[in-house]
């Protein structure tokens, strides 16, 4: 399991070997063709500002040898913000007093409706507050199977699963699973997710080795940008996906590095990552590991989302609500956090295509499976 391969590293070392980091190291990753962690962790430093033109040119060379001049897209569909617990960053946490939501199969069909007037949207994240007794597995694979016959590629972003529960969903149409570990710093973690089923940092982290042990097809990584040294997160992040790709080597991956947005918890963020900073991460992913997919939903500004369109990134939200029922039954209820970007998805298409990228809504089929 990860979490005890991530006893192997030591959280401060790991950001003084990061500050160290030489123009010798970064030249050394460019020029390698295997990279390591060492490797990443010179690209993300600030040795590799220098580089930042020769890493967006390897950046875009390499995305376009591994997955062509494309753009995956998908719709998020957040089905309840019911929750037990009380991450402090958080407006869905059980703390906040508004008025909680989980949706019925009969609202989660208007919401596929409206989606489906929206845009040729085929691949849906559906995405869940955490509470196991109201919106379990159960209430999950029910939202699954109303969500099937509308869209090719079902993604869950919920709370972490067992093996038994995670293989039963593939048989309702689930075809991948996105976590957010938030942060790996493991005393921190704590501060962060006080109480309640997210508190446990070993769940949660070998949530990734019980999503791999269950053959799910694609397995979505992130941290949260805002809490701890992002530099230390990523290169934490980096070595749990190395880990995955050698014990589960048949599931695709995907990494996001989501930076932290206001919400009602009024959490202020630790740490700002500036738009070059997001910039060199996002390069250094890919010179890292060229096939992973990187995804940026529109947390991200329109502008900043087009400029990184044709450089690195490979999935994109588009027209997103982050309430649930906010494409069909509520239209006042509380954001998880503020977007970003909310250009139509018309709009997104037309600019990708300006770009010279093709957006792709779908490229998964049910006979896959
Ligand atoms: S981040 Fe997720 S688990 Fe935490 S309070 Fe918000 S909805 Fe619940």
């Amino acid at each position: 399991m990860f979490s005890d391969e991530l006893k192997k590293y030591n959280w401060e070392e790991t950001t003084a070997q990061i500050m160290a980091s030489t123009t010798v190291d970064v030249e050394r990753a460019l020029n390698s063709e295997h990279l390591t962690d060492r490797d990443f962790m010179a690209l993300i430093s600030p040795a590799a500002t220098p580089y930042l033109e020769l890493m967006a040119q390897k950046s875009r060379r390499l995305t376009e040898q591994r997955f062509g001049k494309t753009m995956q897209i998908f719709i998020p569909m957040y089905i309840t913000n019911s929750c037990t617990n009380s991450c402090v960053y958080c407006g869905f946490n059980c703390h906040n007093k508004f008025n909680r939501v989980i949706l019925t199969p009969e609202q989660i069909k208007a919401e596929c409706e409206a989606i489906k007037k929206l845009g040729p949207f085929e691949n849906l994240l559906i995405v869940t507050g955490e509470n196991p007794a109201k919106a379990g597995t159960d209430y999950i694979e029910k939202a699954l199977n109303v969500c099937r016959p509308y869209f090719a590629n079902l993604t869950i972003e919920v709370m972490p699963l067992s093996t038994e529960d995670y293989e039963r969903l593939t048989h309702s149409g689930l075809n991948g699973v996105i976590c957010f570990q938030e942060t790996y710093h493991r005393e921190n973690y704590k501060k962060y997710h006080p109480a309640g089923m997210k508190s446990d940092f070993e769940w949660r982290c070998n949530g990734f080795d019980r999503m791999g042990m269950a053959g799910v097809h694609k397995i979505g990584m992130g941290v949260l940008i805002g809490l701890e040294d992002w530099r230390t997160d990523v290169t934490m992040m980096a070595r749990h996906l190395i880990y995955l790709r050698q014990n589960y080597w048949r599931t695709k991956y995907s990494v996001n590095f989501p930076r932290m947005r206001p919400s009602e918890s009024g959490f202020q963020p630790n740490v700002v990552m500036s738009d070059r900073e997001l910039a060199q991460l996002t390069f250094a992913f890919r010179i890292f590991d060229p096939d992973v997919d990187i995804s940026y939903s529109t947390r991200e500004n329109h502008q900043f989302r087009n400029n990184m369109a044709t450089l690195g990134v490979t999935t994109m939200s588009a027209g997103s609500k982050v309430d649930p029922g906010g494409y069909a039954t509520y239209t006042d209820s509380l954001e998880q956090f503020t977007i970003s970007d909310d250009t139509s998805p018309q709009k997104v298409v037309a600019d990708l295509k300006a770009l010279g990228r093709e957006p792709v809504w779908k490229d998964w089929d049910r006979a896959f499976d």
